[in-house]
């Protein structure tokens, strides 16, 4: 198995299901509440561990009792906590409104993921035995900084989800080896909406970069070759919740696994396409099994 490390968020959502949300000042009576375990680095994790990766999470989780079903959500999907730290006070929350018309109104409170903006002792060395590193923008950007740069000084791979969508200082971009933005991500970072475009520019910074397409699949595009569009598989979406974490943790164990990109991506979007057709974020992250049977 290869072993791969994330560092990022894990997040409690809390999520209210109305048939139309409130205005300003309004007051509505909602149909159905659930609280469901998520956080991009949290979902990342669950999902490289499904496809079969050893995996470890370096974040932070508080004292409450979010916090502990938090690392229980983590450890029964086989992800190492170890290099989760407890700290005094809330877990991270994302507070989602979700109407009948599928619209969401979001407040991220970020807690306890506020408090990883560096690495703890032992958070280098668990990067340098990892065979890749995934990132994303929900912990403070000098985590993020500090865990790329401890990956490239010792020759782990870095993938980065640039989500939520911001620009970015060129020392990340420097830092990373592949950059993995979804077509909003691609053109905050570049400023162009068209997505092959937009990976040309972004070559300038970074060797490798994946555009995912939702249901169009994916863009790849490296250094003195000519990107190339990795299709998805046709299916019946009914929630794509952690589409996009599926598609980056599964990739990172394909890659580390050593499969070349094309069979990689092909493999990503096998298991991406698993995860739209049930409900749920990392609840619907398929396991290997069911990866291989998908990919063809
Ligand atoms: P999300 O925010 O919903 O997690 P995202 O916006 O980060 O996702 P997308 O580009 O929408 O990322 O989707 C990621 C990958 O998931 C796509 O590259 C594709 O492989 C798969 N995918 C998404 N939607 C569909 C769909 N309707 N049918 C098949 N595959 C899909």
């Amino acid at each position: 198995m290869t072993h791969i490390a994330v560092l990022g968020s894990t997040n409690m959502d809390l999520v209210a299901f109305v048939a139309k949300a409130p205005q300003h000042g309004e007051t509505v009576t909602g149909r159905e509440f659930r609280t469901i375990p998520g956080g991009k680095g949290a979902n990342q994790a669950v999902a490289a561990a499904r496809a079969g990766a050893t995996v470890s999470m370096i974040g932070a989780v508080g004292n409450d009792s979010f916090g502990t079903r938090l690392r229980s959500t983590l450890e029964h999907s086989g992800v190492e906590t170890d290099h989760l730290r407890t700290t005094e006070g809330s877990s991270g929350t994302a507070h989602i409104v979700v109407d009948d018309e599928g619209g969401n109104a979001i407040v991220v409170i970020p807690a306890a993921n506020g408090t990883v903006d560096h690495l703890a002792p032992g958070d280098e060395g668990l990067i340098a035995s990892a065979d890749a590193l995934l990132l994303q923008l929900e912990i403070p950007l000098a985590a993020v900084l500090a865990g790329a740069e401890a990956a490239r000084a010792h020759g782990v791979r870095t993938v980065l989800t640039p989500a939520p969508a911001q620009p970015l200082p060129l020392e990340l971009l420097n830092a990373t080896d592949l950059l993995l933005p979804n077509e909003h991500e691609a053109t905050t970072l570049t400023g162009r909406t068209d997505p092959g475009a937009a990976a040309l520019a972004l070559l300038e910074e970074v060797p490798e970069v994946v555009v995912t397409l939702g249901a169009a699949g994916s863009l790849y595009a490296a250094r003195g070759a000519e990107p190339i569009v990795v299709p998805a598989p046709q299916v019946t979406a009914v929630d794509t919740t952690g589409a996009g974490d599926t598609f980056a943790g599964t990739l990172a164990v394909a890659l580390t696994e050593g499969r070349p990109m094309p069979d990689a991506l092909a493999w990503a979007a096998a298991a991406a396409a698993l995860s739209v057709q049930r409900a749920g974020a990392s609840e619907s992250m398929p396991y290997r099994s069911e990866i291989e049977a998908q990919y063809t």
